[in-house]
């Protein structure tokens, strides 16, 4: 095993994030499985959900993954670095200030509307290019996308006019982790349509979510982002994929606090017992929600628990305000042993990280992309990776 440690200090960091790219490469493999026959891509927008494009890009192109699709233009310039090879697809589209970019690192812009269109075509015609695009149909989501009406009537007009060159014609679920959602049947009709008249090119609309939706969902090309990273992609069912994110904190100090006594801001919190307390460095500073104090913050009186670490071989609970750089968790049923070692796992194996974000009244994807500066990351990885 490999590990490589970057950004804080491992002997002076607050808390430590371990990546297990190993775990990450075996979900891409299953999720390229499930996909089969059509090819699986990999979203790696926002720095790969958090966990760092530089490292995650390079083990998933071993593994053997062409195809990149980030949401800006400077992601894209930085997966180009990584991965000189691989279709790189700029999902937010392309507006004037952006087009040169999309040229020079020759990413592929998702042109999401007729403008977008135009705007592309006058940018190519004029330098003489054949730069390749993809396009976005929007089939019930109503965020980015040519409408389906619009797709067909610019598929006749570009066999007659040659306007832009497509590669890949693309839209997105809104309700996928939502199997039975009615939603679900409708777009993947109306893409089908779509599919059928660009019958030249790759089509795509699978995310992770539709991945688990079956057959009819997989087209061409599928685009997972979240199960890579080990989070929960349906709302049903067992999570299939590994945990790939752990975050484990460290303990800054233990006190013993008396039954009748308070904790931290607002003294939400009275202690029901004596009490020994664990207070470990990480807070929401670090990405770890403050609304994850359950009842002891405004707005979430309604939940009554808070998160918990996990530590001795049991779980113990948060008590009181998780703050800026701080957080409590009552370890009076740990043995000494365990609070000698230091450290309180807050996402892991037994805590997962899909549950850390339900209690904080919010998802995987948030709590990822929210994970902050100030942790040592290690990478683990095996030699072959
Ligand atoms: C973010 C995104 C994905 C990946 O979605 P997951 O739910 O993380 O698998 C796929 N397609 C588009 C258009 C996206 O914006």
């Amino acid at each position: 095993m490999q590990v490589t440690s970057t950004g804080a200090d491992p002997r002076l960091a607050g808390a430590r994030l371990t990546i297990d790219l190993d775990a990450l490469v075996a979900n891409w493999r299953d999720l390229s499985a499930r996909s089969r026959p059509a090819k699986c891509a990999a979203v790696v927008k926002a720095d790969a959900y958090g966990l760092g494009v530089e490292h995650v890009v390079p083990v998933l192109t071993k593994a053997g993954c062409e195809t990149f699709f980030v949401a800006l233009p400077e992601e894209g310039v930085a997966v180009r670095r990584i991965a000189p090879k691989a279709d790189i697809f700029i999902l937010n589209g392309v507006h004037a200030q952006s087009a040169a970019t999309m040229v020079e690192a020759s990413l592929i812009p998702v042109l999401s509307g007729i403008e977008q269109i135009e705007l592309w075509a006058r940018f190519c015609r004029e330098r003489w290019l054949h730069a390749p695009c993809a396009i976005g149909v929007d089939t019930g989501m109503n965020r980015l996308g040519l409408t389906v009406e619009e797709a067909l009537a610019f598929r006749a007009r570009n066999i007659a006019d040659h306007l832009v060159s497509p590669v890949l014609v693309m839209s997105h679920l809104a309700c996928g982790d939502a199997p039975d959602h009615p939603l679900n049947k409708k777009q993947r009709e109306s893409f089908q349509r779509v599919a059928a008249a660009f019958d030249d090119i790759d089509s795509s609309l699978a995310n992770s979510a539709g991945i688990f939706l079956g057959d009819g969902f997989l087209f061409d090309v599928t685009r997972p982002g979240i199960a890579l990273y080990g989070g929960r992609a349906s709302g049903t069912g067992e999570n299939p994929v590994r945990p790939v994110v752990s975050l484990h904190a460290r303990i800054a100090q233990i006190r013993q606090v008396s039954k009748g006594e308070t904790v931290s801001y607002g003294a939400t919190q009275t202690l029901a017992r004596d009490s020994r307390i664990a207070t470990v460095s990480v807070g929401y500073a670090d990405g770890y929600p403050r609304a994850g104090s359950g009842a002891g913050v405004p707005l979430r009186e309604a939940v009554t628990d808070g998160q918990s670490g996990f530590i001795g071989g049991r779980r113990v609970p948060l008590v009181g305000r998780i703050t800026m750089d701080l957080t409590l968790f009552d370890v009076t049923d740990v043995d000494e042993e365990s609070l000698a070692e230091g450290w309180i796992e807050l996402i892991g194996p037994n805590i997962p990280l899909d549950e850390a974000a339900q209690v904080a009244g919010t998802i995987g994807y948030e709590l990822l992309t929210s994970l902050g500066k100030r942790y040592e990351r290690r990478y683990l990885k095996s030699a072959d990776a």
